[in-house]
């Protein structure tokens, strides 16, 4: 999927909230020249903060290789402070009614399509969770590179990828490349971020401790 073939406007529509895993889910949603929405991509995010829509940008922009013209979202504040530092090509319009009424009859397919990448990056994030081996390979400098290996039933690893973690730029990526194909987050990356979590949380207690 490329937002290419979809026109110039992409939305990041926070309107899909979940309190599953502590998780909202964002889908980026495309309207192509005849007003139809597309969606071409999504993520979850443990924060709605500044620091994690831009993470997410990040991510949408290198998937996509290129900046959409116009970037239409609500009136989150976090996201208003991430579009102008990551999309510099962009022109921002804070307009939920635009999504509302220029695009109604699409919705419904809009959303059907959405739960059906929602369930997705579910699946991605069970496997993460419960089917997922993770261990750090090499740590130089701000690169981190984790090796994730895909577990089946028995525990028995059927295959590895090589997720590398830039620390400084905050940037995941993996040998996977399922995020470039399908803008679905892998369980790769899920379970290298989950991770940098709890090591964060760790240096944190032990901060506290000090
Ligand atoms: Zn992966």
């Amino acid at each position: 999927m490329n937002h290419k073939e979809f026109g110039d406007t992409v939305s990041f529509d926070a309107m899909y909230r979940t309190n599953r895993h502590a998780m909202n889910f964002i889908p980026f949603i495309a309207i192509d020249n005849h007003k139809r929405s597309v969606v071409v991509g999504s993520t979850l995010i443990s924060h709605e903060n500044a620091p994690n829509f831009t993470w997410v940008l990040q991510a949408f922009v290198k998937a996509h290789n290129s900046q959409p013209r116009f970037v239409i979202t609500d009136q989150c504040l976090s996201m208003k402070e991430a579009i102008p530092d990551v999309l510099t090509e962009s022109k921002h319009r804070l307009c939920p009614w635009y999504i509302m009424t220029k695009i109604p009859r699409e919705r419904h397919a809009s959303e059907v399509y959405t739960k059906t990448v929602f369930y997705d990056v579910q699946k991605e994030i069970h496997k993460a969770l419960y089917f997922c081996g993770l261990h750090v390979n090499s740590e130089e400098g701000d690169i981190v590179q984790y090796v994730v290996a895909h577990k089946n039933c028995k525990m028995i690893t059927k295959v590895s990828y090589q997720v590398t973690h830039n620390v400084v730029a905050n940037t995941f990526n993996c040998q996977c490349n399922l995020f470039t194909r399908t803008g679905i987050l892998c369980r790769d990356i899920q379970a290298a971020k989950s991770r940098y979590r709890e090591i964060d949380i760790e240096k944190e207690a032990s901060i506290n401790e000090l």
